[in-house]
């Protein structure tokens, strides 16, 4: 077997609403991320980075936001067509660790359903995937409340 690992990253702007969807979980607070799709910023990272790991390009490639069939998409919907496609190429995923960058609001409660909704995705053992959290510190777009960023790796095993 050969390893492959990938890199994901990306960001959502915080508007007026009343829940954050990171995860396929529906945090409440008083802020929604703007998006295309339903703009979970956590399945977007961690989606490419099974594409990144892959060898496939990334997620806007394929499922373009000027395409009106992926407007209020559910991200873990496409999440898991990633995995069917990842699959089929070969791939097996060892794991998957992500981190949101989110000033608020504290997702200790949220973790563990994110961590299963996630594993679920991905079709994998919640033991294969890791959920973190950590804020801006009050610095930049983050700390100033008008976003929320992620990062997430994947490592596959390919049967070269
Ligand atoms: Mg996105």
């Amino acid at each position: 077997m050969s390893a492959r690992v990938g890199i994901g990253y990306d960001s959502h702007r915080l508007v007026d609403g009343d829940s954050l969807r990171l995860g396929g979980v529906d945090v409440p607070y008083d802020r929604s991320l703007d998006g295309h799709s339903d703009a979970d910023v956590l399945a977007h990272a961690v989606t490419d980075a099974l594409l990144g790991a892959a060898g496939m390009g990334d997620i806007g490639q394929h499922f373009p936001d000027s395409d009106a069939q992926w407007a209020g998409a559910d991200s873990m919907e496409l999440l898991g067509a990633v995995v069917v496609k990842v699959s089929a190429a070969g791939f097996a995923i060892v794991n998957v660790d992500c981190t949101l960058i989110l000033e608020a609001p504290k997702l200790g409660a949220h973790r563990d359903a994110m961590r299963a909704r996630l594993a679920s995705a991905l079709a994998v053992n919640s033991a294969r995937v890791n959920v973190k959290a950590t804020t801006g510190e009050g610095m930049g777009f983050v700390g100033r409340g008008e976003g929320v960023a992620a990062l997430a790796i994947a490592a596959l095993d390919h049967a070269d």
